[in-house]
């Protein structure tokens, strides 16, 4: 069961931990190890132990790995950069599953081209510049792997990640090895996709793509990256990036309100809780200074939605996923 889903199947073998861990391994050859802090793994720089942690690069073994899982009960964690995550202190009681590379790193047939999921997006976007490639410039710097960009339909510069995808290797709940080639299958909607809701696990994906003059592109890239660095932490900072999610269009077609806008008009740049702060360039981005927890994060971003309630009467949703207990 892939982590956040509750609805037990009913035919979970009742093995002890260490008899799941055995299983696991034999099932999949891989080298499970325990208590591994998540905090190395987000970059929050936050987080308590995965009780079970492993690192997969293909699909078939992503596959045993959560066909097994499933039938212990074993709730899974898919890592891929950490970049939108916040773990609990008290960790997780799953197992955290790295995912890397997954076969294919780049290759590219005609107007499409196909990507691992644990390919890092910047780096994708770097080297399609490279080859003189179009397409996915918009997502130039754009932090975490291509798979996490595709599970939360992550976006930016007035285009997303859905709106790109053609295609995609995709390991079921069941631990089946599917094919998509119907983009609708992901349910793509504003900074998510049915991939959690389904438990199933991109391993690559195919986006539409055109040649282009390289020159330009590295200009328009470079305009994308500059913006970044004006409006976010330097390299090093710990973050997680926007905290809360845009707000919804009033009418259809609309633009979002940036949360970010409603957040500094409630003085939200002066918040801090612990090392917990806001930061002092972005209303709508949470920093940890040094040795901040997952506690002071989810006090300090409640005390900045209930000044925006107060003020707007504006519910403000997460855009940060949270994991692990709650304290
Ligand atoms: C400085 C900064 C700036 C940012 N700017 C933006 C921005 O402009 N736009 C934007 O949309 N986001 C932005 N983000 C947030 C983040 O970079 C994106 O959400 C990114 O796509 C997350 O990718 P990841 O690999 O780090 O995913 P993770 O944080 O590792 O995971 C996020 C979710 O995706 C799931 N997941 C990861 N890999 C897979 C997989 N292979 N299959 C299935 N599920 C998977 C995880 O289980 C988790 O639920 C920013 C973050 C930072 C730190």
């Amino acid at each position: 069961m892939l982590c956040g889903d509750n609805g037990l199947p009913g035919r979970f073998l009742i093995l002890d931990f260490a008899s799941q861990k055995k299983l696991l391994e034999e099932t999949t050859g891989l080298t499970l190890k325990r208590d591994v802090p998540l905090l190395g793994f987000t970059s929050l720089g936050i987080g308590g132990p995965a009780a079970l942690f492993a690192v997969v690069d293909s699909s078939s073994t992503m596959g045993k790995l959560i066909s097994v899982a499933t039938d212990c009960g074993v709730e899974i964690l898919i890592l891929g950069g950490g970049t939108n995550l916040l773990v609990s202190d008290d960790g997780f009681d799953g197992m955290a599953v790295h995912a890397r590379i997954f076969g294919v790193e780049l290759s590219v047939d005609g107007d499409r081209v196909t990507v691992g999921a644990g390919v890092s997006v910047a780096g994708m976007v770097e080297d399609l510049i490279a080859r003189g490639i179009g397409g996915l410039e918009f997502a130039a710097g754009l932090p975490g792997t291509v798979g996490g960009a595709v599970a939360g339909n992550a976006g930016c510069f007035g285009c997303t990640f859905g709106q790109k995808l053609v295609g995609a290797t995709v390991v079921t709940g069941k631990g089946e090895i599917v094919e998509v080639d119907d983009p609708s299958w992901f349910g793509f909607e504003y900074r998510r996709s049915s991939l959690s809701a389904r438990q199933a696990v991109v391993t690559s994906a195919t986006f539409v793509v055109r040649p282009d003059d390289r020159f330009r592109l590295r200009r328009e890239a470079d305009e994308y990256l500059s913006t970044r660095r004006e409006r976010h932490p330097a390299k090093g900072i710990m973050t997680a990036g926007s905290y809360f999610k845009n707000l919804e269009p009033s009418e259809p077609g609309g633009r979002r309100t940036a949360a970010g806008a409603l957040l500094d008009q409630v003085g939200a740049k002066e918040m801090s809780v612990g090392d917990a702060a806001v930061f002092e360039r972005h209303a709508n981005i949470v920093i940890n200074r040094k040795n901040a927890t997952a506690q002071n994060v989810l006090e300090l971003a409640g005390r900045m939605a209930a000044r925006v309630k107060k003020k707007f009467d504006i519910v403000l949703e997460p855009e940060v996923r949270f994991v692990g207990r709650r304290g």
